[in-house]
């Protein structure tokens, strides 16, 4: 995300896996995960904590470059230029596993492991299938997996912001409403077979190979 000051310069920041903002009044003390402070106008804090510092800050200096990245992230996953026929003109050419496909943050920003498996699974598609086998059929199912999943699993993880905060935006509630990751052995929740696992460029992934062509 990112913050603009009122004279100009602007602040690109990255939370990653544990970082979290927090707004509070300046005169209560930091917590031993609090690693920078904002003071702003009107007295409170701005607080960034992050327990695994993760978590990258860049300084943009009005009319500079933002070195961050974040220009050159995708499309966004709920974009409705996102179609099969997108996927099929980004990666149709591409050999490389539909799963690595669905992490890199150039095609579709925001997907990460875990929610690349759900969709994956929703989609019916092998996480190892390479994208120049995908059918039109397929590159519509995942279109329409991408926007859903996500959208389902952000309700099932909204949290009020006294939650949020109480936590330290630690807190996560996906895992009783996951499908298959984190879930090798287990039964199938559509076909009752077993779920399988491999890796795909240096990453888990957890499938069907039943429901999963
Ligand atoms: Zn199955």
């Amino acid at each position: 995300m990112r913050l603009a000051f009122a004279g100009g310069d602007a602040l690109t920041l990255h939370l990653r896996m544990t970082g979290c903002l927090l707004l509070e009044e300046e005169s209560s003390p930091p917590s031993k995960h609090t690693h920078l402070g904002f003071l702003l106008s009107d007295g409170k804090e701005l607080r960034y904590e992050d327990v695994r510092r993760f978590g990258k800050f860049w300084f943009l200096p009005e009319g500079e470059k933002d070195p961050s990245g974040m220009e050159r992230l995708g499309i966004e996953p709920f974009d409705p230029a996102l179609t099969a026929a997108f996927l099929a003109q980004k990666t149709a050419k591409s050999k490389k596993p539909v799963k690595e496909a669905l992490l890199d943050q150039r095609l579709v920003a925001g997907i990460g492991n875990i929610y690349s498996d759900e969709i994956l699974f929703a989609a019916g598609i092998r996480p190892d299938k390479a994208c120049n086998l995908l059918g039109e059929e397929e590159f519509s199912r995942l279109a329409a997996a991408i926007p859903e999943r996500l959208a389902y699993f952000t309700e099932k993880n909204a949290l009020t912001f006294e939650e949020y905060a109480k936590s330290g935006g630690k807190e996560y509630r996906n895992t009783p409403y996951l499908q298959v990751y984190g879930k090798s052995g287990a039964p199938c929740p559509r076909c009752g077979g077993t779920l399988a696992h491999m890796r795909i460029a240096g990453r888990s992934a957890v499938f069907c190979p039943h429901c999963q062509h």
